[in-house]
């Protein structure tokens, strides 16, 4: 086989939701964000695995990621949408029951007129200027958006991910302001926020990254191996070098295998030169080793000539080296990680 696989462990994507409702109090529901065909692992898959855990509400970015989401949930399972309500989302809204978060008055005036008996939510900016209504424009609309099926009202932290940064408080409290007397659910908190505390709670939370294994959610349980083929093993002598630009050149007679995944598989170029002294590994039967060369579009050069055998496949992500990992080298975060893994994966699930 020479397509690399994406293994999904269905048993810490479980366990990390409990987890993380386990650290607010039972009144609280957690739902689950699994927008970005669930940040690259997928979208139905996991929310099936979800939904038979006991997950009730997901949430999308965009109308276009309920479709194979819808079928594949419990009945009665809700589906909300962070981009809200649309120019062309009418008939997916309906055909598919999906609760928009309305983040203007446009949205809220196209909501009521196109389907008036439907439920929705609103989004209200509380300093991100990212999405939803200000406070100016949500003291003009609440009365009305309150008279209708509204079903939650909700914000999100720009900083949740530094515990001691001043927004989060601000944020917390032009929150609390906004939806003072508000008598629907409220939410606030992502999984920043819910590592954050009670006071960050309200009514329901909506973890993305945490469920995954990423950072923030220090205790999280790795949920994804990729595990790449060995195509090719050979001897190298000293002085030769070894890919694209004759970036590595043997120190010593090498043993080199090429394995097969590249940048097209999110295994980004950067990677291969490393970032912050950090270097790149893939690991054999857990033995580390390290990369060598620059990163192709299909393919990685690893030294393996200390290996006391040759490997028929190695991991580049795993227990030992996490998504975290992975981003601190690459410079960016697990989320970028994630969903850069690509189509070109055999997508594998266990557990569950
Ligand atoms: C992506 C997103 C989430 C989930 O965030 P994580 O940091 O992945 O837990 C929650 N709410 C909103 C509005 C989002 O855009």
């Amino acid at each position: 086989m020479t397509v690399s696989t994406l293994t999904i462990d269905f048993d810490a994507l479980i366990a990390n939701w409990r987890a993380l409702n386990a650290k607010s109090a039972a009144s609280v529901e957690t739902t689950a964000v699994i927008k970005a065909d669930g940040y690259g692992l997928g979208s139905a898959n996991v929310a099936k695995a979800l939904c038979q855990a006991g997950v009730r509400r997901f949430f999308v970015a965009a109308a276009e990621e309920a479709v194979p989401i819808r079928d594949a949930i419990c009945d009665g399972a809700e589906i909300c949408v962070f981009s809200g309500h649309g120019a062309g989302d009418t008939d997916l809204i309906r055909d598919l029951d999906l609760i928009p978060m309305l983040n203007s008055t446009a949205q809220l005036d196209r909501h009521r007129s196109a389907l008036p008996h439907r439920g929705y939510g609103v989004q209200l900016d509380s300093g991100m200027n990212r999405l939803g209504m200000e406070p100016a424009e949500w003291a003009e609309q609440r009365q009305r958006a309150e008279c209708g099926d509204l079903r939650l009202v909700m914000s999100h932290l720009a900083c949740a991910d530094e515990p001691d940064h001043p927004m989060n408080a601000q944020q917390l409290a032009c929150f609390k302001e906004m939806t003072a007397g508000v008598t629907v659910p409220r939410a606030l908190s992502a999984t920043g926020g819910i590592l954050l505390g009670s006071d960050y709670h309200f009514d329901l939370v909506r973890p993305g990254i945490g469920l995954y294994g990423g950072f923030p959610f220090e205790e999280a349980q790795p949920v994804v191996t990729v595990s790449l083929p060995v195509i090719q093993v050979r001897d190298v002598a000293t002085g030769e070098s070894v890919g694209y630009g004759n970036n590595w050149i043997a120190k010593r007679p090498s043993r080199i295998a090429t394995v097969a995944a590249g940048y097209a598989d999110g295994l980004h170029r950067v990677i291969g030169n490393g970032l912050n002294g950090a270097s790149l590994n893939v690991y054999a039967d857990g033995v580390a080793c390290p990369v060598v060369g620059r990163v192709s579009m299909d393919l990685i050069t690893v030294d393996v000539t200390d290996l006391a055998a040759e490997p028929e496949a190695v991991e580049i992500l795993n227990a030992q080296q996490t998504v975290d990992d992975l981003a601190d080298i690459a410079g960016t975060i697990g989320y970028e990680i994630l969903t850069s893994l690509g189509r070109r994966y055999g997508r594998h699930y266990i557990g569950g």
